[in-house]
């Protein structure tokens, strides 16, 4: 048996993380243990997603939250290296590009402990986002590297990152929309307890540093919304919460605000929307999974494939004429091409990590 101990601490971590955790117990050759720094902890942007997608209860929870970028990786890597030392796994297994996976990342490597990274190879090219800084290095760091799309494969062979321990295994976040789409459709009653009808809302959610640090881009899209001819449903990230408090924007109208949901209740809300406008890397390409048009309210994309296939459209946020994005007729994308792999990433993980 493998040991692995896998490091989670976000939102995004933990579903990917999910599908990944049944495919280890599924193979019957590993035993995982659970680390959660603490990065995400109110209820809905945690534990809500270990119960209902059956990740297995963190085993050790570091409890670090709520502080800076760097005091938060600081504490994080000081808890994670004791954990480690105790621990002595075979692998430690990270995930996309928060502060838990460069804390993570570090701490292995400086006990010369393998380390393997969901989510390789993504690129904005804009170092003004914390997440940018935390994949590269965290790439750079990595023993064993799993990219979800070619264009992954690519950019990391762009910076010298070439070899057998680079795999092209598929997105983790496809096989959870597979996974858990038509579970969605059974179990979520989130329709009807919202009165919603399908096709009858724009589903939107913001999050990223750049868009909630911003007056001007967080005000821009608010305006933006307000310029939409369907209402806008808000499932609401706590830290953009708190700034559009303090810097006493206005929700328009058409705007329902309501507290970020589980994954199912997601899930359906992405199906049924006529519209998805989101800064999130996971939503925009959710919205692709499930053939709804989407609205990418930032500068640049880590997932360029969604743009080439034409079921995103990026708009900054910046823009003065943001509005007018929301009033166009919405652009469906075509073709057959599947970039994200065939669902079964998470075996690939697997698979790798037994014969690596
Ligand atoms: N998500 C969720 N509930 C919400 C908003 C998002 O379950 O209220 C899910 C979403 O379906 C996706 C993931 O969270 O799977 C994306 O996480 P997030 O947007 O926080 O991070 P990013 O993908 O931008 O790193």
């Amino acid at each position: 048996m493998k040991r692995i101990v896998t490091i989670v601490g976000a939102r995004p971590q933990f579903i990917k993380a999910a599908m990944v955790s049944r495919a280890l117990k599924s193979s019957g050759q590993f035993s995982e243990i659970v680390l959660h720094t603490g990065q995400h902890y109110d209820k809905n942007m945690s534990d809500i997603f270990f119960d209902e997608l059956g990740i297995p209860k963190p085993d050790y929870n570091l409890g670090v939250g709520g502080g800076g970028h760097g005091q938060n990786t600081g504490r994080m890597l000081e808890g994670i290296e004791s954990i480690l030392n105790k621990e002595r796994p075979d692998w430690v297994l990270v995930y996309g590009d928060t502060d838990s996976t460069l804390a993570g990342a570090l701490a292995a490597v400086k006990l010369l402990i393998p380390l393997a990274h969901v989510e390789a190879g993504l690129r904005s090219y804009n170092k003004q986002m914390p997440e940018e800084i935390n994949r590269r290095l965290t790439d750079h760091a990595s023993d064993l590297l799993f990219a979800p799309t070619l264009s992954a494969i690519a950019t990391l062979a762009k910076e010298g990152i070439v070899g057998p321990q680079v795999v092209n295994v598929g997105d983790v976040m496809f096989d959870a929309a597979r996974t858990f789409g038509e579970v969605a459709a059974k179990r979520s009653k989130i329709l009807q307890e919202l009165g919603l009808r399908s096709k009858s809302y724009i589903l939107a959610t913001v999050h990223r540093q750049e868009n909630t640090d911003s007056r001007e881009r967080l005000g821009n899209i608010l305006v933006g919304f307000s310029a939409a001819s369907l209402p806008v449903l808000l499932p609401l990230h706590p830290r953009t919460k708190q700034r559009i408090a303090s810097l006493a924007l206005d929700i328009p109208p058409n705007v329902r605000v309501i507290d970020p949901v589980g994954y199912l209740d997601m899930t359906l809300l992405e199906r049924n929307a006529a519209l998805v406008a989101t800064d999130s890397g996971g939503v925009q390409k959710e919205a692709y999974f499930h053939g709804v048009p989407c609205l990418t309210l930032r500068d640049e994309t880590e997932w360029t494939e969604l743009i080439e296939l034409g079921w995103n459209t990026l708009v900054s946020p910046g823009r003065a004429d943001l509005a007018s994005f929301f009033r166009a007729n919405y652009r469906e994308g075509a073709g057959d091409a599947t970039p994200y792999g065939n669902g079964k990433a998470a075996e690939a993980i697997a698979r790798e990590l037994v014969v690596y």
